[in-house]
C-alpha cells in the first residue's frame, strides 16, 4: 500500500471547524497515514497566530512584565478546540505544565514550540492516531544544524512501530536536550523530513492556497496557478519570496525523489500544484516562465573607487570586511569603477554606520551610497528556456514604464534572472512583468 506523509499548516488548524475538515481529508485516504501539524494560526483577517503570541509572551517575560492576558488568550486557544471536538486530551495539565516552566528559566525555543506540541496532542485525539513527539525524533547537531541523517535512521526505525501518528512541526532536539526550532514556518521542513523517513509516495502539503501561484496576489488580479513544477523552480521561487513553503522544505523529500503536492484544506477538491523531479512539464507550453517571486526589505551599497574591479583581490576585501562586520550580501555587481552590494535590511539593524565607517577607513572610496527599501523581484524560467530571453522581455515591459531598476542579474544558471528596484515600484514591476509574459499564451 502506498504511503502519504500529510503536513497542515495553521490556517488549516486554527480552530474546531477547521480540525473537522482536516480529519475529513485523512480519512478519505488509507494511505494517509503520518501527519504533521502546525500551531494554530489565523482564523479570521487580523487574527492572532498561537506562535507569534508565544513569542510575545516569551518577550513580555523577558522584560520582566505580566505575561497573564497573552497566554490565557493561547490557553483558550487549544481549550476551545479540545471542547468543541469533546477531547479528553489533558490540555489544562498540559498548560499547567509549560506555565510552571516560567518560574524556571523557560528557554524561547521551547516556548515557542508549544503551539505546534499541543495542536499535535489535539489532532492525535481527533484522528485517533499516535502521538510521537518531535523531540524524540527529530535531532540538532553539537553546531546546532539539523542532523538529517541521524533524524532519518531514528525516524524511519520509529515509523515502522507506528501505523499512523501526529508529529508535532517546527521544532527538535539538540544534543543538550533543550528543544530547538527551525525558523518560521518550519513545520513545512518537519513534513518533508518525515515523508523521507516514511519513504512516502507523496507528500502532500495542505494550506490555504490552491497551490503555488505565478505571482504575487497583491500586485496581480487572480494569477494563474501553477499546476506542475520541479524542485528547482521550486526552490527558486521560495527563496525568492513565494511564502507557500519554507524555502528549506524542498531538501529532505529531494533526497528521496517524492513529489509535493501542494492542497487548500478549504478547497480538497483542487488538485493543487504538483513538484516533481522531473522536467516540469506545465501544460501551458507557450509560456516561459513558471512564476514570479520577490520581496522588499533589501539596501545597496554603492561603492566607487577608480580601480575597483582591476586590483587584486580589491573586491574580495571590501565583501570580507562586510562579513567581519557580520553582513552577509545576496547580490553583488561591479562595472570599472565601483561595486553595488544589495544586502538584507534586517541584516544591518544597528550596524549600519559601524559598517559604513569601516568601508570609508579601510578603503578610502570616491564615493559610497547608501539606499535602504529595494526589493528583489525574481523570475525563475521554465527548464530549456534562455535566461535572455527572459531577461529581454522583462525589460522589455519594465522599459514602458517609469520604473528604474537598480540591479539586474541574469544568474549564474540558466533558472532566473533577478531585478532590484524601488520597494514602493514592487507591485507594479511584478504587474508589468506577469503581464508582458502571460499575454504570450493568447
Ligand atoms: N508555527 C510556526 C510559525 O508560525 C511554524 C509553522 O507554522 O510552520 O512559524
Amino acid at each position: 500500500m502506498q504511503t502519504k506523509v500529510l503536513k497542515f499548516g495553521g490556517t488549516s488548524l486554527s480552530s474546531a471547524e477547521q480540525f473537522k475538515k482536516v480529519k475529513r481529508i485523512v480519512k478519505a485516504e488509507k494511505e494517509r497515514k503520518y501527519v504533521v501539524a502546525s500551531a494554530p494560526g489565523m482564523r479570521f483577517k487580523n487574527d492572532e497566530k498561537v506562535t507569534d503570541m508565544l513569542y510575545k509572551c516569551y518577550e513580555l517575560f523577558s522584560e520582566n512584565k505580566n505575561i497573564n492576558d497573552v497566554f490565557s488568550k493561547i490557553e483558550k486557544r487549544f481549550l476551545e478546540i479540545e471542547k468543541e471536538l469533546q477531547l479528553e486530551a489533558n490540555i489544562t495539565e498540559e498548560l499547567y505544565k509549560i506555565r510552571n516552566m516560567f518560574s524556571k528559566n523557560i528557554k524561547k525555543d521551547y516556548l515557542a514550540s508549544r503551539g505546534e506540541y499541543l495542536n499535535a496532542i489535539l489532532l492525535a485525539k481527533y484522528l485517533e492516531y499516535d502521538f510521537i513527539d518531535a523531540s524524540e525524533i527529530i535531532f540538532f547537531d553539537k553546531y546546532h544544524k539539523f542532523d538529517s541523517e541521524k533524524t532519518n535512521f531514528v525516524l524511519s526505525d520509529v515509523l515502522r512501530k507506528h501505523k499512523h501518528a501526529v508529529i508535532p512541526g517546527f521544532y527538535g532536539i539538540e544534543t543538550n536536550r533543550e528543544i530547538k526550532t527551525f525558523s518560521r514556518g518550519g513545520s513545512d521542513i518537519t513534513g518533508s523530513i518525515v515523508a523521507r523517513a516514511a519513504n512516502a509516495d507523496v507528500y502532500e502539503n495542505w494550506t490555504d492556497v490552491s497551490g503555488f501561484l505565478m505571482a504575487d496576489p497583491h500586485c496581480v488580479e487572480d494569477p494563474l496557478i501553477i499546476s506542475e513544477l520541479n524542485y528547482n523552480e521550486l526552490r527558486e521561487l521560495s527563496y525568492r519570496g513565494a511564502t507557500v513553503l519554507h524555502e528549506d522544505a524542498v531538501f529532505p523529500v529531494k533526497m528521496a525523489r517524492i513529489p509535493i503536492n501542494i492542497r487548500n484544506t478549504n478547497k480538497p477538491e483542487d488538485k493543487g500544484t504538483m513538484v516533481t523531479p522531473a522536467l516540469s512539464k506545465n501544460t501551458n507550453k507557450k509560456v516561459t516562465i513558471t512564476g514570479i517571486a520577490g520581496k522588499k526589505g533589501y539596501s545597496l551599497i554603492y561603492i566607487k573607487k577608480s580601480s575597483i574591479n582591476s586590483e587584486n583581490g580589491l573586491k574580495e576585501c571590501i565583501l570580507n570586511r562586510l562579513k567581519i562586520n557580520g553582513i552577509f550580501f545576496e547580490h553583488v555587481s561591479s562595472s570599472t569603477d565601483s561595486i553595488t552590494v544589495i544586502l538584507k535590511t534586517t541584516n544591518l539593524e544597528g550596524k549600519k554606520s559601524t559598517v559604513l565607517n569601516d568601508l570609508y577607513s579601510n578603503f578610502s572610496p570616491e564615493i559610497i551610497i547608501f539606499e535602504e527599501n529595494i526589493a528583489i523581484v525574481a523570475i525563475v524560467s521554465k527548464e530549456g528556456t534562455k535566461s535572455e530571453e527572459i531577461l529581454f522581455k522583462a525589460l522589455k515591459a519594465i522599459l514602458k514604464t517609469a520604473i528604474k531598476t537598480k540591479i539586474i542579474d541574469k544568474g549564474s544558471n540558466e533558472s532566473s534572472v533577478i531585478i532590484g528596484i524601488k520597494e514602493e515600484d514592487y507591485e507594479k514591476t511584478v504587474n508589468v512583468i506577469y503581464r508582458e509574459f502571460i499575454k504570450e499564451k493568447k
